[in-house]
C-alpha cells in the first residue's frame, strides 16, 4: 500500500516551477491579497506550447515568481499559502493522467519515490480515499485548464504581442472572476 503523510518540509517546492492559471491566480489574490505584480513570472515558453501567452513580443507559459531559485511563497521551508496553493501543486507526489476512455488515473509520481519523505511505498495500491480525492481534484484541473486555455486564446486574439505583464494580469483578474462565478454554480470551486 502506498502511504502518504506531508511533512511540510518543502523540499518539492525546491525542484519544480509552478505553472498558473488564471484561476490559481485568483486564488491568490482573493484568499492572500498578494501583489500579483511581485509573486508572477513569465517563463519562455517552448516553441508548441498550447499554454504560452503573448505578451509584449514574447510567447511566456505564467508561472509563480522564483527567488534564489526557490519558490516566492517557500519560507523557513513551508509554504506560506498552503490552503489555497495552485492546483499545480497539489497532487506531488502523486500524478495523473487521462486513460484512452477518458477515465483518470492517479498514480505515484516516479521522481518523487525516494526524495519526498512523506512517501512510504510497499506496493503500487493507492489507498481508495486518497486516489478518488486526487481523482476530484484533477477533473477540476482539467476543467480549469481548459477554462485557461480559452483565457489565452482570447488574450492573444484580442491584445497579444502589443499588451504588458499588467495588462494581461488585469485581463486574467476579469476572466477569472467570470470562470470563478460558473465553477461556484457548479459546485467546483476550489479554494
Ligand atoms: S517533498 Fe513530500 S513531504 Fe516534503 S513538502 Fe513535498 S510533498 Fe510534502
Ligand atoms: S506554492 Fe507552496 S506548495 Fe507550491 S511550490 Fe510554492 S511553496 Fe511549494
Amino acid at each position: 500500500m502506498v502511504q502518504f503523510q506531508c511533512t511540510l518540509c518543502g523540499e518539492c517546492c525546491k525542484w519544480y516551477w509552478i505553472p498558473l492559471t488564471h484561476l490559481d491566480t485568483l486564488r491568490l489574490k482573493i484568499y492572500g491579497n498578494h501583489d500579483l505584480n511581485r509573486i508572477l513570472d513569465l517563463k519562455e515558453a517552448k516553441e508548441d506550447d498550447e499554454f504560452t501567452v503573448e505578451v509584449e513580443e514574447g510567447g511566456y507559459r505564467l508561472a509563480l515568481a522564483r527567488i534564489e531559485d526557490l519558490c516566492v511563497f517557500l519560507n523557513d521551508g513551508k509554504c506560506m499559502v498552503h490552503s489555497y496553493k495552485p492546483l499545480a501543486c497539489r497532487f506531488y507526489p502523486f500524478m495523473y493522467s487521462v486513460g484512452y476512455d477518458g477515465r483518470i488515473i492517479v498514480e505515484v509520481n516516479s521522481e518523487a519515490v525516494g526524495k519526498c519523505p512523506g512517501l512510504k511505498i510497499d506496493s503500487k495500491i493507492i489507498p481508495r480515499d486518497l486516489r478518488e480525492s486526487l481523482r476530484k481534484l484533477a477533473k477540476v484541473r482539467i476543467l480549469e485548464k481548459q477554462l485557461w486555455k480559452n483565457t489565452i486564446k482570447a488574450w492573444n486574439e484580442d491584445c497579444g504581442r502589443r499588451g504588458s505583464l499588467k495588462e494581461l494580469i488585469r485581463f486574467i483578474i476579469n476572466r477569472a472572476e467570470i470562470d470563478m462565478k460558473d465553477l461556484v454554480k457548479m459546485g467546483v470551486w476550489i479554494k
